[in-house]
């Protein structure tokens, strides 16, 4: 039956074309094809071979019949079987067109071909989540308002398909004013033709679609399912690719999703790490303690020290695999910091026959820092105010910045001087 020794079944080749793998969903196929076509595209100074090589994987591997021949016999098998796979197929122009959507008839024979596409604008939002979220990950639904090619005339505007170009500005959307401001002297202005509103082309009162009014337009509301998953990090972007305002001859841009992390009550974050702080009497950072945290999912996390502990103000402690999970390896977990308090009695909690008897507990005060009678006899007499530090230190920057200020001014002008001599 075969003319030549059977080739081995090829069944890579259109994937890899794509760039996707063998068990790529019709979803990915689009997004690839979408992009390779757009990349590739002559009209962009693409390789006209590559561009046709692209729609004719997408073509195949889009068809979910076409799609099991090749995989399981390759690509002669679509030969055979007259589906015009391999050499023949489709015009690539065409597959691109249908693909897009854009131009197609109305024209009569492919004048659209020629057409470019523009990029469309990428639409950003911002998405609001809490740690909670981030840690658990969560699905939200977002709804949105877009423009989307009107479904009547599919963007056509025209119940016919047919539109003519625009008289007032033979069809650049734009018109060019001149006006004489002097003698000799002539403005040019350039501005949006009002007659087609820039866009190039007029259709008949009489032939425009009545569900946009012409307008090849309509607003359609969209919900988004967006997928916050865990590990996910403030300001990481969630993108849905080509969901934004529709427009005629236009390649449709992303959605963007960024993430805002609302600040928690509780937790803070760095990279994988958990932060909390927590503050321990004085005689539980002595004696040893024990209390519970409540985690991101609910969880009672029990902390407690160790036998003969003692904890001091400002310690840390980690906890290890109870920070965020990491994102797309949420089993892997980072670190949770505890970092602890120690709040001292009161002035005047403690009576002197307590301080007595504390004494008797806690390790002797220093020898060298007793004195002898004759010797505090020689001392001066202090006192010991309360001070605020931070905000002592904070005013004396305060006052010393302004002096300096005051100080350049006034050296400003001899200093120049110095410089010339
Ligand atoms: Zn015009
Ligand atoms: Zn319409």
């Amino acid at each position: 039956m075969f003319g030549r020794a059977p080739k081995k079944s090829d069944s890579t080749k259109y994937y890899e074309t794509l760039g996707v793998s063998k068990n790529a969903t019709q979803d990915e196929l689009k997004k690839a094809y979408r992009k390779a076509a757009i990349k590739n595209h002559p009209d962009k100074g693409g390789d006209p071979e590559k561009f046709k090589e692209i729609a004719q994987a997408y073509e195949v591997l889009n068809d979910p019949e076409k799609r099991d021949i090749y995989d399981q016999y390759g690509e002669d098998a679509l030969k055979e079987g007259g589906f015009g796979g391999g050499g023949g197929g489709h015009n690539p122009f065409d597959i691109f067109e249908s693909f897009f959507g854009g131009g197609g008839g109305g024209f009569g024979g492919g004048s659209s071909r020629g057409r470019r596409q523009k990029q469309g604008e990428d639409v950003v939002h911002t998405l609001k989540v809490s740690l909670e979220d981030l840690y658990n990950g969560t699905e939200k639904k977002l709804s949105l308002s877009r423009n989307a090619l009107c479904s009547k005339c599919s963007g056509k505007g025209s119940k016919s398909g047919a539109s003519n170009r625009c008289a007032g500005c033979q069809g650049s959307g734009l018109k060019i004013s001149t006006r004489q401001i002097g003698p000799g002297m002539i403005q040019q202005m350039q501005h949006v033709c009002p007659e087609c509103r820039g866009s190039g082309e007029v259709i008949n009162e009489k032939d425009k679609c009545q569900q946009c009014k012409g307008n090849k337009v309509t607003k359609e509301k969209k919900v988004l399912e967006v997928h916050v998953e865990k590990g996910m990090q403030h300001g990481q972007k969630i993108v849905f690719e080509g969901q934004a305002d529709e427009a005629p001859d236009t390649v449709t841009g992303d959605i963007v999703m960024v993430l805002q992390q609302k600040e928690h009550p509780k937790f803070k974050r760095k990279f994988d790490d958990l932060y909390v702080e927590h503050s321990l009497s004085l005689t539980e950072a002595l004696c040893g303690f024990q209390f519970a945290i409540t985690h991101l999912d609910g969880r009672q996390l029990l902390i407690k020290s160790n036998p003969g502990e003692i904890i001091k103000p400002g310690q840390h402690k980690a906890i290890n695999d109870e920070g965020m999970p990491q994102y797309q390896r949420p089993f892997m977990k980072g670190r949770l910091y505890i970092l602890f308090n120690v709040e001292f009695p009161e002035p005047g909690v403690l009576s002197p026959e307590q301080c007595h008897k504390l004494e008797t507990i806690l390790p002797p005060k220093p020898n060298s820092n007793r004195l002898t009678d004759m010797e505090i006899d020689d001392c001066e007499e202090t006192t010991l105010h309360d001070v605020n530090i931070e905000e002592e230190m904070r005013r004396k920057q305060q006052s010393q910045h302004e002096a300096y200020d005051d100080g350049e001014e006034e050296a400003g002008g001899p200093r120049v001087q110095c410089a010339q001599q």
